[in-house]
């Protein structure tokens, strides 16, 4: 018996050490440039290294929930509850629509790009009526009358859109669409600002947003583990009225923790990351951190452009602060453009339906929007276009 405990013993020994080796090979990056999810932070890494109690017994979840609601707060510029639930950021997308629409409501989705377009896919899923309003997936919203006719010969019960559309590099205005809202009393908007929140300024109450979305893994730089997403009165009276049962309901989060009740067991360390993340951000400054975004944006475009590269927003779209979207480089492919980066240590993010082998993507957000890494990372690939 003993010396088959030791014989197994050893083999578990050996067989992670061989994991550990190809986990360094394979699964870490010297240099990261992918825009989501981000490169995590020891300090952030080391908050969920703690075998937590059980968050379902324990004070100290409750008030490490409110704190990093709090913490949300600030960074989103809300004064609306925001709930914090388990999921990367597809679950904000889901959740929403799902606590906050019938079969048959009218939705106007405003698009200029995947996410934009897809949330209408969503929404359509669900069996409302959608209208989509289509920008180039290379434009911003350029056509305010266009939008202003449709919110008010549609008049949807739902506005949906994507403030930071990450596999265009592009930035959407959302303060005017707020007050075409307000102007037409569209009960809600719905924006997603998951690459953008914690790197722009997103100004929820201001621009009269019900449903600002976030998520742990852009911007914020904590694991893909967590999803957050503010809700208005307004909104909060619709959800209770739909009255949605399922995994991703917001309801149960109303009240949950002035009852200290989740609706499935919390996920500790993944709050306490998401927390951590917070505080550092908060620590650094709002606006230190957003002008940090700028800067590190304005020298990426500039040096791509430098080298001969072509950016793919149009003219006079809003390039995204968080993430820079680029033209392949003439006579690579992406597989050889990407195996080469991949040779001097850098990952950057390719790009999906249409974009896919088109257009690549550096993502400088959170911990990745730093100067020196961009830089190294710039030059990488200007080494990487003079190889062909
Ligand atoms: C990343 C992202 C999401 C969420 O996608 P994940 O599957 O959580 O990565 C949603 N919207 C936008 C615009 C995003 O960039």
């Amino acid at each position: 018996m003993y010396r088959f405990s030791a014989f197994f013993y050893n083999f578990v020994l050996l067989s992670r050490s061989i994991h550990r080796n190809i986990i360094s090979i394979m699964n870490t990056y010297q240099i990261s440039m992918v825009p989501g999810p981000v490169s995590v932070s020891p300090e952030v890494l080391e908050a969920g290294q703690i075998n937590f109690g059980s968050a379902d017994l324990e004070k100290d979840y409750i008030n490490l929930y409110k704190s990093t609601e709090k913490s949300l707060r600030k960074i989103m510029q809300t004064r609306n509850q925001v709930v914090i639930q388990t999921g990367e950021g597809m679950l904000a997308l889901w959740s929403a629509l799902k606590s906050c629409l019938l079969p048959g409501d009218k939705v106007l989705a405003l698009s200029t790009g995947l996410f934009g377009y897809g949330i209408g896919s969503m929404a359509e899923s669900i069996g409302c009526e959608v209208r989509t309003i289509s920008f180039g997936f290379d434009e911003t919203f350029n056509d305010f009358e266009l939008i202003e006719k449709a919110i008010k010969e549609f008049q949807p019960k739902m506005i949906t859109m994507v403030q930071n559309e990450t596999p265009s590099g592009t930035m959407n205005p959302v303060a005017e669409i707020g007050m075409l809202k307000e102007k037409y009393e569209i009960p809600l908007l719905y924006v997603d600002a998951v690459s953008g929140i914690g790197g722009s300024v997103v100004k929820t109450d201001e621009w009269k947003i019900d449903l600002c979305l976030g998520a742990s893994q852009k911007c914020l730089s904590a694991p893909a583990s967590m999803s957050f997403l503010s809700v208005s009165d307004k909104a909060w009276e619709i959800i209770e009225e739909i009255g949605y049962v399922g995994y991703e309901a917001l309801f149960p989060f109303r009240d949950a923790v002035k009852n200290a009740y989740f609706p499935y067991t919390p996920y500790w360390h993944g709050t306490a990351q998401l927390h951590r993340a917070c505080e550092l951000l908060l620590k650094e400054g709002l606006t230190k951190t957003i002008t940090r975004h700028q800067k590190v944006a304005g020298y990426c475009q500039d040096r791509a452009m430098e080298m001969g590269l072509t950016l793919f927003p149009a003219m006079d779209a809003i390039h995204s602060p968080t993430v820079t979207a680029i033209y392949m480089p003439e006579k690579i492919s992406w597989k050889k453009f990407d195996t080469n980066l991949r040779a001097e240590g850098l990952v950057v993010g390719g790009n999906y339906g249409y974009l896919n082998g088109q257009v690549f993507r550096i993502g400088h957000m959170g911990t990745q929007a730093n100067l020196e890494l961009v830089k190294k990372a710039m030059d990488i690939i200007e080494h990487v276009i003079s190889l062909k």
